[in-house]
């Protein structure tokens, strides 16, 4: 499944997507699976991108929603001891930032991913 879907939908959140087209009654109706209603197939495709996140390209989103948690102190520590030791055997500053406001590939998000499936 896609790392951006499977994440939203870890934090509790609906993961937009086309749901069913209407025929009738006239005129077509096109629906997501949030449940909201568009009359052209455009305005369902604008509300998806616009209401889809992506964690992936930008991980603070990630740190966004698992700042709403409360056991977020328990995953940042569980962030910094996956992060990689230095010669006084403490992760560096430098690497954390990397991961939560600069990395692009997913880490941070497969990361978060694996502490809300208990994985961590
Ligand atoms: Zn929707």
């Amino acid at each position: 499944m896609n790392l951006n879907r499977e994440l939203h939908e870890a934090f509790g959140h609906c993961w937009h997507e086309k749901d069913i087209k209407f025929n009738f009654p006239m005129p077509t109706l096109w629906q997501c699976k949030c449940g909201i209603c568009f009359q052209s197939f455009e305005d369902l495709i604008n509300h998806i991108a616009q209401s889809n996140p992506d964690y992936v390209a930008d991980p603070r989103l990630v740190i966004r929603e698992m700042e709403k948690r409360k056991d977020y102190g328990m995953f940042i520590l569980f962030i910094y001891s996956k992060l990689p030791s230095k010669d006084n055997n403490n992760p560096d500053i430098e690497d954390l930032l990397e991961l939560i406001a600069i990395d692009t590939t997913g880490k941070f998000a497969q990361l978060a991913l694996d502490w809300l499936k208990g994985e961590g």
